[in-house]
C-alpha cells in the first residue's frame, strides 16, 4: 500500500489499548518489564551486545530510549522514502547538529550548500570550526564535476567526510544537482578510499517531492517543524535513511537525550496523515499565487524551483529531480527594505513571521530576519537582498491570498 494509505494504520494495533482507533499518548518515562530476565535481554538488545532472534522487537525500557509513540512516528516517516529507517527530535536543528557530531571529528572537513538555513549556517560556522572540523562551501553555480576532479586529486578531498545539501536552499530556492553530489561522494570514495556521507536538507519538498536517498543520499534531514507538522503548533525534527547511519545517529541520540517527547511524536503522528493532501493544496496555491506576483508591476522578481528566471541549468536540475516546486516562494519588491517592510506591515491575512509549510501563509524578510547573522557580503552574492520577502503559501483560499498580495503591494 501507498504511504497515504498506511499513514493511518502502520506500526499500531488497537489491541494494545484498549481498542482505541488511535494511538494515545504514551505520557510515561520508564517500562515495567516482565521479568529481570526480559530486562536483561532489552537492555543487550538496546546496546547491541547481542542481535535479536528473527521477528524479535527490542522490547520498552525509557523513554530517552525508545517509546511507543516515537517507535510508531519513525516506522511511519521512513516510508515516504522508502528509507531503512527514521530518527526523530525535538528540534530541526537537534536532528541537523547530530548528524554533524556523529559524521565530523576534528580534522574532518565537511563540504556544504550555499546559503542554507540561518540556523545551520551560524552551527557551521561559529561550532564546528571550534571543534577542529574544516568547512567548504559550493553553491547552486559551482560547477560540481570540476570540483569533483579537484577534490579527487587533493589531500583537501581526504579530509571530507560529510557532504551536506540543503535544496531548494532557504530563502533563495535555488536548486543543487543531487545526482551531481551523489557522484561526487562516490568519486571521492574511490580516489581516497575514506567513508563519506551525503545528508540533504529535505525541508522543503520532502518527502513527497523530492527523494534524495534514490541519488544516492545517505540521510535525509527535516525540520518536522515546517510541512510535517504544518500546524505551526510543534517544533520537531527528523532524520530518515540507511540502517547503518541511523543506527549511529541514534545511538549519539540516546546520550545527547535530544529525541522528541511522547506528546510532540503524537501531534506529528496526526500530521503525517493529512501530510500528502496539505502539500497538493500549498504546491496549487503556490502556482496561482506565483502566477499573480510574476506579473505584479511592484514585483521586480520571483525566486521559485524550476522558474525560467533561475537559469536553463537550475530549470533542468529542478525537472530532474522533483515532480513539484512546492510552496515557497521569494520575490524582491522595487524599492528594498522600506518597501519589503511597508508590504510586510500591511498583511491582512498572510502573518509576519518565520517558519514555514503551515497550513497558514507567513511571510518573513530573510535579509533582517532569518538569515540576519549571514554577512551582508555573502548573503548579496548569492542574491539574498534586502528587497526579498520569503512566502510560505497555506491552504486558505487561494482568491483570498492574491487579495491580500493585491493590496499589500498596491501602494509601492
Ligand atoms: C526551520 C529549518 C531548520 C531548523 O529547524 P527547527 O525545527 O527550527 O530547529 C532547518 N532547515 C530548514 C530548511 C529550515 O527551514
Amino acid at each position: 500500500m501507498k504511504p497515504e494509505s498506511l499513514m493511518m494504520t502502520h506500526g499500531y494495533v488497537p489491541e494494545w489499548s484498549e481498542n482505541a482507533v488511535k494511538c494515545p499518548i504514551y505520557q510515561t518515562s520508564t517500562f515495567v518489564f516482565p521479568n529481570a530476565e526480559a530486562g536483561k535481554r532489552f537492555f543487550a538488545l538496546a546496546y547491541g551486545k547481542t542481535d535479536p532472534h528473527a521477528g524479535e522487537k527490542p522490547g520498552l525500557i525509557y523513554s530517552r530510549l525508545n517509546n511507543p509513540n516515537l517507535q510508531i512516528l519513525e516506522e511511519r516517516l521512513a516510508l515516504w522514502e522508502d528509507a531503512a529507517d527514521a530518527a526523530v527530535f525535538e528540534s530541526g536543528m537537534s536532528a541537523i547538529s547530530t548528524v554533524f557530531l556523529t559524521f565530523l571529528k576534528p580534522g574532518d572537513r565537511l563540504l556544504i550548500s550555499n546559503p542554507v538555513y540561518g540556523g545551520t549556517h551560524h552551527f557551521v560556522h561559529h561550532y564546528l570550526p571550534s571543534i577542529g572540523v574544516h568547512v567548504e562551501h559550493f553553491d547552486a553555480e559551482t560547477d560540481l564535476s570540476e570540483l569533483r576532479a579537484e577534490l579527487c586529486s587533493s589531500e583537501r578531498g581526504g579530509q571530507i567526510k560529510l557532504i551536506y545539501a540543503e535544496t531548494p536552499a532557504n530563502p533563495t530556492n535555488a536548486v543543487v544537482d543531487l545526482k551531481a553530489l551523489g557522484e561526487l561522494k562516490a568519486a571521492l570514495k574511490n580516489s581516497h578510499g575514506t567513508e563519506i556521507r551525503l545528508a540533504v536538507d529535505n525541508t522543503y519538498l520532502g518527502p513527497i517531492w523530492q527523494k534524495p536517498l534514490e541519488w544516492g543520499a545517505d540521510m535525509s534531514c527535516y525540520s518536522a517543524t515546517k510541512f510535517l507538522s504544518g500546524h505551526s503548533d510543534l517544533i520537531a525534527g527528523a532524520v530518515t535513511g540507511t540502517a547503518e547511519c541511523l543506527l549511529a545517529i541514534k545511538t549519539l541520540r540516546t546520550f545527547l537525550g535530544n529525541m522528541a517527547s511522547p506528546n510532540t511524536c503524537w501531534l506529528l503522528t496526526r500530521s503525517l496523515e493529512t501530510l500528502s493532501i496539505r502539500m497538493e493544496r500549498q504546491a496549487s496555491n503556490a502556482l496561482q499565487v506565483l502566477s499573480f506576483l510574476e506579473s505584479h508591476p511592484a514585483v521586480e522578481r520571483v525566486y521559485f524551483p524550476g522558474h525560467s528566471n533561475q537559469g536553463a541549468k537550475q530549470q533542468a536540475i529542478h525537472a530532474r529531480q522533483s515532480p513539484s516546486a512546492g510552496a515557497m516562494i521569494s520575490f524582491d519588491v522595487r524599492g528594498g527594505e522600506a518597501s519589503a517592510f511597508r508590504v510586510l506591515n500591511s498583511f491582512q491575512l498572510i502573518k509576519l513571521a518565520v517558519s514555514l509549510g503551515s497550513n497558514e501563509s507567513l511571510a518573513q524578510h530573510p535579509y533582517h530576519m532569518t538569515h540576519a547573522d549571514m554577512p551582508d557580503e555573502e548573503k548579496e552574492s548569492l542574491q539574498l537582498t534586502d528587497s526579498m520577502i520569503r512566502l510560505s503559501v497555506g491552504i486558505e483560499d487561494p482568491q483570498d491570498l492574491i487579495e491580500d498580495l493585491r493590496q499589500a503591494l498596491a501602494p509601492l
